[in-house]
């Protein structure tokens, strides 16, 4: 019976190499597959057999070879099913459907009338049903639904707090898989934006940071190619660091947090009493900018002085290789990175590269799709690329 068991595992994660590369490399003749896998040709054939059968590849005959047969390749068959990430925000839903190769096939932001947990649950309910019936058609269906939290979320999957919305101790997972009838997985919105940061844009950083910097200041670890997320799960909040003793008052009971100085909305709060205008828009700054605006110019200075000092604190205690920054407003900044990597200059301090998001607000679902993708093949790395 051992043996059984033994060959049975040896067969799935010579599966999970193989699904690997050819979601990696998009398109891949068996050959070639057995070069990159150390597979011999004839389990790479056993294994294509079995993965065309269920559907999960298809075989394309490539038109134009310069020499000898036209090679047969492989690709996901994106169509046999799909996945749905939800970035739960507070005032809006987002639901990004993904076929299985990656392929975003349908995006939505759904405003949400009040932050009442049993709302918030129905509504993200009726939408999973709903979109789930568009996916009827396919082999697998809708395959996963991929949560992220604004809050901390325990390994658990529990959600413990969500100071935006107000909401403790509260069982999300539970109370959605019986409102929209499915399994659901919960995963920590900043762990999620890291997690995309890696998939999408730098497949090749062993270790990422991901920081987002928005009503608050979320961060992200991937280390040594995985989450990390300490004892309980609530590793990475990073914005409830200290950085300026007795400073101003933060939502958790401390003062002089990080995120009451690094963050977006700080800045906004701090340019609404010096512009004398109860509410600014993230257009707003970004047209100040444009005509250099004074006041303007210095509180951006000093939002990036304490934006970078969260930074620096953050690269001696993980030493990264890529430092993604999400920021909807530095994105029209253009002289941000600039800027900041200006006052990285500790020689202690070592990153190799630091960029402003491209994924920009769809992070959260991104990453939420990959993280369903990723469970629904049990590949242990996931490749993907942007449309
Ligand atoms: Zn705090």
């Amino acid at each position: 019976m051992a043996a059984t068991g033994d060959a049975a595992y040896i067969k799935q994660i010579n599966r999970s190499l193989i699904l690997q590369k050819i979601i990696e490399k998009k398109m891949i003749s068996r050959a070639d597959l057995s070069k990159l896998t150390d597979l011999t040709r004839a389990t790479i054939s056993v294994q294509a057999a079995d993965l065309l059968e269920k559907e999960l590849v298809v075989e394309t005959q490539l038109e134009h070879h310069s020499v000898g047969r036209r090679p047969i390749m492989l690709s996901i068959n994106g169509q046999a099913g799909f996945v749905l990430g939800i970035d739960l925000d507070l005032g809006a839903m987002t639901f990004a459907l993904s076929d299985l190769a990656g392929k975003v096939v349908r995006l939505e932001t759904i405003p949400l009338q009040s932050d009442s947990y049993e709302e918030v649950v129905k509504t993200a309910a009726k939408n999973i049903r709903r979109i789930q019936s568009y996916c009827e058609e396919s082999r697998y269906g809708l395959v996963s639904v991929v949560v992220g939290v604004h809050g901390l979320v325990t390994l658990e999957e529990h959600v413990h707090f969500v100071p935006r919305l107000g909401w403790t101790d509260v069982s999300l997972k539970t109370d959605l898989e019986e409102a929209a009838g499915l399994p659901i997985t919960l995963e920590n919105n900043a762990n999620l934006c890291s997690f995309a940061e890696r998939v999408y844009a730098h497949p090749e950083a062993k270790n990422l940071l991901g920081a987002s910097f928005s009503s608050g200041i979320g961060l992200g670890m991937m280390m040594n190619e995985d989450f990390f997320k300490g004892e309980n799960g609530f590793a990475g909040e990073a914005g409830h660091m200290i950085v300026v003793p007795n400073g101003r008052p933060c939502s958790c009971g401390n003062k002089g947090c990080w995120e009451q100085y690094g963050s977006e909305s700080a800045l906004f709060r701090e340019l609404s009493v010096k512009k004398k205008q109860e509410t600014i828009t993230r257009a707003d700054v970004i047209d100040w900018i444009q005509a250099r605006d004074e006041t303007v110019m210095e509180m951006m200075d000093e939002f990036l002085f304490y934006l970078s000092v969260g930074l620096n604190n953050m690269i001696n205690l993980y030493n990264p290789n890529v430092v993604v920054l999400n920021s909807e407003l530095l994105r029209f900044y253009p002289e941000a990175i600039k800027r900041i990597e200006a006052q990285l200059v500790s020689d202690i301090s070592h990153y190799r590269e630091l960029h402003i998001s491209k994924l920009g607000k769809q992070a959260c679902s991104l990453g939420a799709c990959a993280l369903g993708i990723k469970q629904f093949f049990h590949i242990s790395t996931l490749q993907l690329e942007m449309d």
